[in-house]
């Protein structure tokens, strides 16, 4: 076993005893609330997950997604936070 593959339940906090998984489900709710990209995003990020075997929380391993989704997040703000400023300056 190699030690490059230790992960931390983001609910438990526990260090080991985790589960590979693939999870394939729905993700309406984050399409509706969160916009295509991180729809596309956690639609290919959600086939590789871990659960965990004490709290049976099964998130992604990767925390460099989450970093992504809050980038591109910012990117959608920024371009809200324009389009509007456009409008509102455009009369
Ligand atoms: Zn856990």
């Amino acid at each position: 076993m190699s030690d490059d593959e230790k992960y931390v339940c983001p609910r438990c906090g526990s260090t080991q005893e985790f589960r590979r998984v693939e999870i394939e489900q729905s993700s309406a709710a984050l399409l509706f609330f969160g916009g295509l990209l991180p729809y596309l995003l956690s639609n290919a990020n959600r086939k590789n997950m871990v659960l965990c075997e004490r709290c049976h929380y099964v998130f992604a391993p990767k925390p460099a997604y989450s970093l992504t989704g809050c980038f591109i997040l910012l990117i959608l703000a920024a371009v809200l936070v324009f389009v509007i400023y456009t409008y509102a300056s455009g009369r």
